[in-house]
This record gives structure tokens, C-alpha cells and sequence, in this order.
């Protein structure tokens, strides 16, 4: 175990991809030398140890680069449980050390080109550039944030290349007109309801088409999973343009997991010419929770957050993450999924804060069984200023069995069933009447999150039990819009 970070577990070096000059090896060799033990270096090539409180996050079983999945746990990691999470790690070292801030860089995938070779040739480069009479007086000045400011000088450029150029800030869309039904829903201020569809596994569209036919009088959009669980079935996107086809607004969900930065680019811009027009940026479960054979477990081309900050900048700057220029960019709202039961709210905030900046318009949570609980974290996003920038929709399920409820609280990571509403699901199936109880719990949570002020509305996830979704926001909101209907008053441009 490296002797100055958490992570328990040696992981091999990278290999460099093309061989090496001599000198380049060497300097590499000293560096993994260095930096192994006392970081848990990985020799990824693309350094960013600056901004993750001396921790190397290589070690994530996802490659993530921008902070914690949705899974993440103080005790361990989701995906494989023998090790911590070393995004957790990295967040409590962050906020003891004072270093929260930098946390919310958006920083890029890897160049890999770069892994397996030395980062500090880059470094020293960079260093020249800057003069060694500057850094000296910068290092030695004594004034406030003179030292920070300096090292920033020779180590942003080197963890920032021109291609991605990620900061801290705030990125405000840079069109008007809503995108999408939902988003002009929204901006009228109506509370919304999005639901979750699974797609079908084989080619057979009918149930798929009898879903969207069933749910698109009661619902703003109409979500269809990225293979959820890492099991494919049929894509996101043509089962979006199946809903446009049917008149319903369709969320097509897009993972990291699944997608190559290649391969992500032109997916959006086909689903934007055929006319989808909101997307949901995931990183995606792990493969590991797939069937076998597994592929690469540890390498995601794409975190979340990086997909989110690439598809903002296609929309709002018309360019391809090469810098290509695009002559008619794609138009979009672009959706994340917030966790607040993950982790540490404080630090899920954080994250949420950072999907934002990089180009998040709306949430979707991850399921609330706790209407009260989630007050912390809409405080710990007000405290953070993202909550006028941001709609936020509540994820829910309604239970169908005690079983499941069971399941969700101790198997799915960022769910928490609180002790009562177990107790309530047990009973129920000892009296019979399990789902009625289900359904009674989900609407006696909507009549509380209703009642928050910055919450936009619900998404539902009925997992399968799809005919419960009518019954639920009929006997909840009181109401079936048919206005909802998409193509009455509102229809997208389809290049
Ligand atoms: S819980 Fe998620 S973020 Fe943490 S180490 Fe595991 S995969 Fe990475």
C-alpha cells in the first residue's frame, strides 16, 4: 500500500502506447519511482494529482476523473467492494486540507497518447515558459494566494490542453427558445412528470409502442434507459425516435460506459437531426453488474461530467471536441443525474454543483425515500448557488413487494429505505396488499416534495410496472394534461 494515500491496492502502471526514446523512458521510470509510493500513481500521463488532494483517482474501478459516481460509499467502493472508494477518500482529504474548491475544475478525459509516458517533461516544459525568475518571485513574494497562483501558472496549462480548456465556472445555455416540450414545460413553471421506460431486448417494438401510447397523455417526457445495469438492449435512441414518431417527448439517456468520445459525438448529432431533443448525461453502472463475459471494467472513455461539458460546447459553440467547427450544431436540454443519498451529501452537492457548471440544465435523482431527508441536500445546493440554475426533478419508485424494498435499501448504492417504510412493506405482505401499500407510500411522498418550492417535479421509475404510472400522477396531481401531448403547440425542428 502506497504510504501516502488511501488507495489499499498496488494497480499496474500504464504502458505507453508507441515506444518510447530512451530518454523519455528513463524520465518515466523515475517518476513512477517517485510518485508510486507515495500517491498510488498509475503513470496515466495526464497528471492532475494538484487537484485531487495528492490522491491519483486512476485507481476508481471506472476511471472516473471528476469526482464520485452515484454508488460512491464511505466504507467502500460499489463496484468492487475489497477496495474504498477512492473519490470518497479524495473528498475528505479535499475538504479537511481546505482544497474543496479545486474539486469543481472540469477536468478531461484522458489524452492517450500521454499514458504510460512522463507527465513531467510536460511540466518542466511548461515551467520554462513561465521563467524561472517569475516563479521564484511568485514563490517567494509572501503575498496571499502568490504561491497558489504560481504553481496554477505552470500546472493548469499542463492538466488543461487547448481541446478542453475546463474551468470552475458557471456556463449559462446560450440559446432561448426551449428545446423540448419538457423544457418549455418547465420554464412555464409547471410541475412536470418524467417516468423511466425500459426498452425492449429483442426487436420487438409493440410493448415498447403500447407503453408510450399508455404513459404520454400523463407525462412531460418519456425516459428510455442507456442499458441500464450494463444489459444491452435496444438503444436509447431509437427507441426516443420511436416516442417522437407516437407524439411523446422523449429522454434519450446517453452512458459513458457505452460510449467512445467518437462514438458519443455522432450519436448526438444524429439524435439531434432526427429530432430528440433531451439527453441525459450518465457515466452508467459499472459492467461488472453486467452479464459475462465482462469487458474492460476500468477504463471509461468518458466520465458523466465530461460528456455533459463536450455536448454543452457542441450546442453553444458549434465544435467537436477537436476543435472542428459544426455548421448546424445540435440543439438539446441537457439532463444529469444528482444522487442525494450517495456518499456524503455535502460532497454529492459538491458533484452536483460541478454537473451543473459544465453544462446540466435538469436532475433527475436517483429514488427518494425520504422526503424530509432530502432537505440537506437542496440546502447544501442552495449554500453552493446552483438552485436558480437547475430543475430538479424527484426520482421515485413505487415498491411492489417488501422484497424489493429490501433489495433496493441493502443492494442498490444511493438508496436509503428508511426503517418505517420497510416495517409498512413487511406488514402489507403479511396482510396482502403489498403493492396498494407501495402505491400509498409513493403518493404520500409526492404530497411532500410537492410541497418543496425548488423542486420542478417528479420522475418515476416503475421498473417493469409501467400501468402503475397513470394511477399514480392522475391520483397525485389531480390531473392528466393533455396539452402534454407533444405536437399540438410545440413541435421540434427535425434537420
Ligand atoms: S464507488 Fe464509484 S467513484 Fe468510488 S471508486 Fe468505486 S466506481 Fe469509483
Amino acid at each position: 500500500m502506497p504510504g501516502f494515500t488511501p488507495g489499499r491496492r498496488y494497480q499496474p502502471p500504464f504502458m505507453p502506447f508507441k515506444r518510447q526514446p530512451l530518454k523519455k523512458r528513463v524520465l518515466a521510470k523515475i517518476e513512477l519511482a517517485v510518485k508510486g509510493p507515495l500517491f498510488g500513481c498509475r503513470m496515466c500521463g495526464n497528471c492532475l494529482l494538484q487537484e485531487t488532494a495528492f490522491i491519483c483517482p486512476m485507481e476508481c474501478p471506472k476511471g472516473l476523473r471528476n469526482g464520485p459516481c452515484g454508488g460512491s460509499m464511505p466504507e467502500k467502493c460499489y463496484v468492487d467492494e475489497s477496495r474504498p472508494c477512492i473519490w470518497y477518500k479524495i473528498y475528505e482529504r479535499s475538504f479537511k486540507l481546505d482544497r474543496e474548491a479545486l474539486l469543481l475544475e472540469v477536468l478531461p478525459p484522458l489524452d492517450w497518447e500521454k499514458a504510460g509516458t512522463d507527465a513531467w517533461s510536460d511540466v518542466f516544459v511548461q515551467a520554462k515558459k513561465v521563467g524561472v525568475k517569475n516563479i521564484a518571485a511568485g514563490l517567494s513574494s509572501g503575498k496571499a494566494g502568490s504561491v497558489s497562483k504560481t504553481m496554477d501558472s505552470i500546472f493548469r496549462p499542463v492538466r488543461q490542453p487547448d481541446w478542453w480548456q475546463g474551468d470552475s465556472l458557471y456556463h449559462a445555455p446560450k440559446y432561448f427558445e426551449p428545446a423540448s416540450e419538457l423544457e418549455r414545460r418547465l420554464k412555464a413553471g409547471e410541475f412536470v412528470v418524467t417516468a423511466e421506460v425500459t426498452p425492449p431486448s429483442s426487436t420487438d417494438t409493440e410493448k415498447l409502442r403500447q407503453n408510450i401510447q399508455m404513459l404520454k397523455p400523463h407525462l412531460a417526457a418519456i425516459n428510455f434507459t442507456d442499458n441500464s445495469s450494463a444489459v444491452p438492449r435496444m438503444s436509447s435512441w431509437a427507441c426516443s425516435k420511436i416516442a417522437l414518431d407516437l407524439g411523446a417527448d422523449a429522454v434519450m439517456q446517453v452512458t459513458g460506459r457505452d460510449h467512445t468520445r467518437v462514438s458519443l459525438q455522432s450519436s448526438v448529432i444524429g439524435a439531434s437531426a432526427l429530432g430528440v431533443r433531451n439527453i441525459l448525461c450518465l457515466t452508467g453502472d459499472s459492467t461488472m453488474l453486467g452479464p459475462a463475459p465482462h469487458g474492460r471494467m476500468d477504463i471509461v472513455d468518458l466520465d458523466g461530467i465530461q460528456i455533459l461539458w463536450i455536448l454543452r460546447r457542441m450546442r453553444d459553440e458549434g465544435k467537436y471536441l477537436d476543435g472542428r467547427e459544426i455548421k448546424v450544431p445540435p440543439q438539446y436540454f441537457l439532463g444529469a443525474a444528482a444522487s442525494p443519498f450517495a456518499s456524503n451529501m455535502k460532497f454529492q452537492a459538491l458533484r452536483e454543483e460541478k454537473k451543473v457548471n459544465a453544462g446540466a440544465q435538469f436532475f433527475q435523482t436517483n429514488v427518494i425515500f425520504d422526503a424530509d431527508a432530502i432537505d440537506d441536500w437542496l440546502n447544501e445546493l442552495a449554500k453552493r448557488n446552483v438552485l436558480d440554475k437547475v430543475y430538479i426533478l424527484a426520482g421515485l419508485t413505487p415498491l411492489k413487494s417488501y422484497k424489493t424494498a429490501l433489495y433496493m435499501h441493502k443492494k442498490i448504492p444511493g438508496i436509503h429505505v428508511p426503517e418505517k417504510i420497510l416495517k409498512r412493506m413487511e406488514a402489507a405482505r403479511e396482510k396482502g396488499g403489498e403493492k396498494e401499500e407501495g402505491v400509498k407510500i409513493t403518493l404520500e411522498l409526492i404530497e411532500k416534495i410537492k410541497r418543496k418550492q425548488v423542486v420542478h417535479g417528479l420522475h418515476l421509475m416503475a421498473v417493469g410496472w409501467e400501468e402503475i404510472v397513470p394511477r399514480i400522477v392522475r391520483d397525485a396531481l389531480g390531473f392528466t394534461a393533455p396539452s402534454m401531448l407533444f405536437g399540438n403547440d410545440f413541435q421540434t425542428k427535425v434537420y
